[in-house]
């Protein structure tokens, strides 16, 4: 790509302008989360120096690293987990992430609780949610979403926010809808039992826009701002 990462950026910002435009919703209401895993310090760097501050990655060690080296000179960047995670690399997650997005499983919450420090402000989490018509595993039933929420707000060094979802890999734009909305009526509900619910966090490249016609408030985009992986 001959584009800078901050043209990338700013194109995918206009995305979701236009987006936000076409269902009367207000631009700001949705948060854009630039998905640098695999992608180089330096790439990091680059999209702070264009504006970006909200960065999301998905492989414990390698966040860590990024995080390590970037928190100083860097500390108003809001670092997202957002990949699958084992019990036994939670404390690296409760260490150095501010956001958790991947949470399905109420051993992984209560270690994350456990394991957050004390100084640190609570680790701000999203419960995954399976609303894929294919036959994944990742993500809570949405039947069970209310009672893991239960167990959650009851963790004082966790914040519940709201949920996430990785739907179907799909042009078909009636599957996405489905998905989609069937996400926003679970966050609906997760608001009228909660306090603190602000964050559908659904949406990349290919959905953006039927994800914030469905109330998406954060949008997770990676390659179409850093380039494609290797
Ligand atoms: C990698 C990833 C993204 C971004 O994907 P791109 O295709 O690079 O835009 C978004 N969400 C999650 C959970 C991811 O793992």
């Amino acid at each position: 790509m001959n584009t800078t990462i901050a043209d990338r950026l700013s194109i995918a910002q206009s995305r979701i302008n236009q987006a936000a435009q076409k269902c009367s919703r207000m631009p700001d209401e949705i948060k854009l989360l630039a998905v640098s895993k695999t992608k180089p310090i330096s790439d990091i760097i680059e999209a702070y120096r264009a504006g970006q501050r909200l960065f999301g990655e998905n492989y414990v060690q390698e966040g860590e690293q990024k995080i390590t080296t970037l928190r100083a000179e860097y500390s108003d960047i809001e670092w997202h987990f957002i990949g699958p995670l084992q019990s036994n690399k939670t404390k690296i997650v409760a260490q150095h992430f501010d956001w958790m997005h991947t949470l399905s499983r109420e051993k992984i919450a209560q270690r994350l609780n456990d394991q957050r420090p004390a100084h640190q402000a609570p680790l701000q989490v999203c419960i995954q949610v399976n609303i894929s018509q294919e036959d994944t595993k990742s993500g809570i039933d949405a039947e069970d979403v209310i009672a893991l929420a239960t167990k959650i707000n009851q963790m004082p060094q966790l914040t519940l926010r709201g949920v996430m979802a990785i739907p179907t890999a799909t042009d078909d734009i009636q599957v996405q809808q489905d998905e989609f909305g069937k996400l926003q009526r679970i966050y609906q509900q997760l608001q009228q039992h909660f306090d603190n619910i602000d964050t559908l966090s659904m949406g990349m490249s290919a959905d953006l826009d039927v994800a914030i016609a469905n109330g998406s408030t954060m949008v997770r985009i990676g390659s179409a701002i850093f380039g494609e992986r290797s």
